[in-house]
């Protein structure tokens, strides 16, 4: 179980740094997000994956940015920057600017315009 983890984590690194030229990677809460789901949040993965993004990334010229766990990606609107506190659950990114899209989606260009 344990090779193929790291196996597949191996081929995921490899590919992302081939195919980009830049990989932002943002800390997320963990705890607090396994807190509110009332479920573990497996950790191990992700570091494990992270590790070797950044090891596949240095070895094929790929820069890794890593956003810091406090900018507010979620909850800031990607088009006005109203900064609207959204409970973990919500899914979609509503603003009253007339921004109509999903959560991780806002997050991506906020993290992108960064
Ligand atoms: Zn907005």
């Amino acid at each position: 179980m344990a090779k193929s983890r790291k196996n597949f984590f191996d081929k995921v690194g490899l590919n992302y740094a081939l195919n980009n030229n830049l990989i932002c990677l943002e800390y997320l809460n963990i705890a607090a997000m396994a807190r509110y789901n009332g479920r573990m949040v497996q950790g191990a993965g992700r570091s494990m994956h992270r590790g070797m993004i950044e090891y596949k990334s240095a070895l094929y010229g790929c820069h890794v940015s890593i956003i810091s766990l406090w900018l507010p990606s979620t909850q800031k609107c990607s088009s006005c920057g109203n900064i609207a506190k959204k409970d973990i659950s919500g899914r979609g990114r509503r603003c009253k600017c007339g921004l109509n899209t999903t959560r991780d989606v806002n997050a991506a260009l906020n993290i992108r315009a960064l």
